[in-house]
């Protein structure tokens, strides 16, 4: 069976990026990437470089940042209050966070965000919420494991089901 829409595919993929050749993401056969083709859950340019391969098959391919996580912005890095981060006591709480941290947030329409703590001042912590990958140039190489229709189910949920799918 070919990858088109509406099929599940199993591939393994090592990601690095493509100008430094620094290794980003590997996956495995025993720990493969699932996903339903075709509903927007993946990088557009990732899907249209699988279309029609099937199990056995292997890929080569770059993707430029733009087309990818995108480039970062300046509207991404914000200044936001230190006593946000103050612990019950009222301190800076610096066992938690410091410059390098990844921290979990919301916005005021509760979306979860990932901001990187660039820089801490008595006053204010920098934070940059672009996205960790915005900027990178993507190379992928990798092998189809596997391809099969999907359920009437997996499509009305927009999403794989089975190992390494949604499990519920
Ligand atoms: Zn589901």
């Amino acid at each position: 069976m070919q990858i088109n829409s509406n099929t599940v595919v199993s591939l393994m993929y090592a990601l690095t990026n493509d100008k430094t050749g620094e290794a980003i993401e590997t996956t495995d056969e025993n720990n493969p990437l699932v996903f339903l083709y075709g509903v927007g859950a993946m990088i557009p340019d990732f899907e249209t470089n699988l279309n029609g391969k099937k199990a056995g098959d292997t890929f080569d391919f770059s993707i430029g940042a733009s087309l990818a996580y995108g480039l970062p912005s300046e509207e991404e890095i914000v200044m936001i209050p230190s006593n946000v981060f103050h612990d019950d006591k009222g301190n800076f709480d610096h066992a938690m966070f410091s410059v390098g941290t990844l921290v979990p947030m919301s916005d005021g329409q509760g979306h979860q965000l990932r901001g990187r703590i660039l820089e801490i001042t008595d006053e204010a912590v920098k934070m940059d919420f672009n996205h960790p990958l915005a900027g990178t140039d993507l190379h992928f190489v990798g092998k189809i494991l596997d391809v099969r229709s999907a359920t009437e189910e997996e499509i009305s949920h927009g999403h794989a089901h089975g190992p390494h799918g949604h499990q519920h």
